[in-house]
């Protein structure tokens, strides 16, 4: 159908900017429905976007689990997001 295949940069998705943004707002459990629906929709149809949810999902539930278990050192965290910032 298309042959737009390859990953790019950050050009995946003309809403990237726009799904970025309710998808940190969802995960803070901070979205409106209106939010939460447009990205649930968005994200059916956009691989690019779905892969930054998964991923950004992943850290959180990551961050949870060593928070819950005390095993994190305390610099993991941020240097996760520090890298989580400097990739978007
Ligand atoms: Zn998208």
């Amino acid at each position: 159908m298309s042959d737009t295949s390859e990953k790019k940069e950050s050009n995946g998705c003309t809403e990237f900017k726009k799904c970025l943004e309710i998808l940190h707002l969802m995960l803070d459990n901070e979205a409106t429905d209106d939010q939460e629906q447009y990205l649930n929709s968005h994200i059916e149809a956009c691989m690019y976007c779905f892969e930054q949810y998964e991923v950004e999902k992943q850290i959180r539930e990551l961050l949870k689990v060593k928070l819950a278990n005390q095993t994190v050192p305390s610099g993991l965290a941020q240097s996760i997001r520090t890298k989580v910032f400097q990739s978007a």
